[in-house]
């Protein structure tokens, strides 16, 4: 298993400044991650220079953004928005590109850093594009990791990528495994904030609605990660993010509901002493992190006033109304391709809900059902390329939409 290196060596830890500015790529630049990264590059003009930028459809945003930061290359997935970008660019000198292959080609240009932050499983191709040059790749595409994490890691350690974890929690222990070794560590624990219906009983959970759902109570952010987190399979795909990232077994990586979303991730070491990374619920402070590794940059989020906020509160997850976090564990222990169905199944049991096809409690349930019917029909062998990956991830999303119905019905 390749896993973050926990240490920097001196070598690594030169100043980003004595260097031309460092070039960057955001994938998914239209997008919640994507806009507040745009935010930091605004306010560090002289050491960034942007190489390229994608979206699926956001085709005016793209645009504003390309020609505001002087992009090389614009690159939109919906090809049926490829006139619009290109007419919309030229004369400006700006490339441009459509589809997929656009999504790679945006990955493979020589940016230093990517930001990888599409969402849903379509972002692996790109991000593995990224990977196999040995960019720095910021990583906040959960889904790419847990649909073909052992490809996507062992490939880029052949390539002398360096993965650097975006996403709050992973960032949280990025940092706090800085201070002692891996073998040192007695677990890790990421928090969850409970999202919307932390306190809601099983039957109101049973019948949300997507206006409820997206309502997160810390967090403004894309609409299929927010109803991740209302299920808590957010936490889920953490979990297995989290044993990809950083090697470790899945019984070493607790989950703790922590509503207030200050601590972000906490490292137990063997003398107990517990290390957690703090600050106020700001995407911007982890993307900070990543942009400017190994240094620090100003960052924008407001500076955490503990005194203000008084009480930090700390809960155990409830198996019982969110059973995500057993799923996942299921998937993580089963190995690779049940990972790779537990990620396509919610993306299209989320897809539903939002389209009010599925209760909010089907959503869980979509998912157990496609992971069983998988692993009865298929087998449970771990993708040894992303095609293969990607294989599985296909059949299992014809195998959630064929259950779909059935479950659906159940719901009601
Ligand atoms: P958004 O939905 O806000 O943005 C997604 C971005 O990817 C947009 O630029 C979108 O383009 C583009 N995109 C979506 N689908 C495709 C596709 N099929 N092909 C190419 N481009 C696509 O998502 P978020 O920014 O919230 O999340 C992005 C990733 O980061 C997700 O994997 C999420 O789990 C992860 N993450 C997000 C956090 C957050 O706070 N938002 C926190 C931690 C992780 P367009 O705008 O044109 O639709
Ligand atoms: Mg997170």
């Amino acid at each position: 298993m390749s896993a973050v290196p926990l240490r920097l060596s001196d070598a690594e830890r030169r100043p980003m400044a004595a260097t031309a500015p460092r070039s960057v790529t955001i994938l998914g630049a239209t997008g919640s991650i994507g806009s507040s990264t745009i935010d930091l590059l605004r306010r560090e003009r002289d050491r960034f220079r942007v190489e390229a930028l994608t979206a699926h459809g956001n085709v005016q945003l793209l645009v504003q953004l390309a020609r505001e930061f002087g992009a090389r290359f614009a690159g939109v997935a919906d090809e049926a928005r490829y006139a619009e970008l290109k007419d919309a660019l030229a004369g400006t000198g700006i490339a441009v590109g459509a589809g997929e292959a656009a999504m790679i080609e945006a990955a493979e240009r020589p940016a230093d850093w990517v930001m990888a932050a599409m969402s849903g499983a379509a972002g692996l191709k790109p991000a593995l594009a990224a990977a196999e040059r040995g960019a720095v790749i910021a990583l906040a595409n959960k889904e790419c990791l847990v649909c073909a994490g052992d490809v996507f890691m062992r490939r880029a350690a052949q390539a002398g990528a360096r993965v650097l974890p975006v996403d709050s929690e992973h960032n949280a222990l990025f940092q706090a495994l800085s201070a002692g070794r891996g073998e040192e560590v007695v677990r890790v624990i990421l928090t969850a904030s409970g999202g919307p219906f932390r306190t809601w009983t099983r039957e109101a959970i049973e019948r949300a609605t997507p206006e409820e759902a997206l309502r997160h109570p810390n967090w403004t952010m894309g609409r299929k990660i927010t109803i991740d987190s209302a299920t808590m399979m957010n936490k889920g795909l953490e979990i297995i993010e989290a044993h990809h990232l950083f090697g470790f077994a899945g019984d070493r990586i607790d989950v703790l509901v922590h509503p207030q979303s200050i601590v972000h991730g906490l490292v137990e070491y063997a003398d107990r002493s517990v290390i957690a990374q703090m600050g106020s619920p700001d995407m911007r402070t982890p993307i900070a992190h990543c942009l400017a590794w190994p240094e620090r940059i100003a960052g924008p989020a407001a500076s955490l006033d503990l005194a203000r906020l008084g009480q930090l509160t700390f809960e155990a997850p409830d198996p019982e109304r969110f059973p995500a976090l057993r799923l996942a564990r299921q998937a993580l222990d089963a190995g690779g391709a049940l990972q790779t169905v537990f990620n396509a199944a919610n993306e299209i049991a989320v897809a539903a809900f939002l389209d009010h096809r599925l209760a909010f409690g089907g959503i869980a349930r979509l998912v157990e059902a496609t992971m069983a019917a998988f692993a009865r029909q298929a087998g449970t062998g771990t993708p040894a390329t992303a095609d293969e990956a990607l294989a599985v991830d296909h059949t299992a999303r014809k195998m959630a939409a064929a259950l779909l119905p059935q479950i659906a019905v159940k719901a009601s």
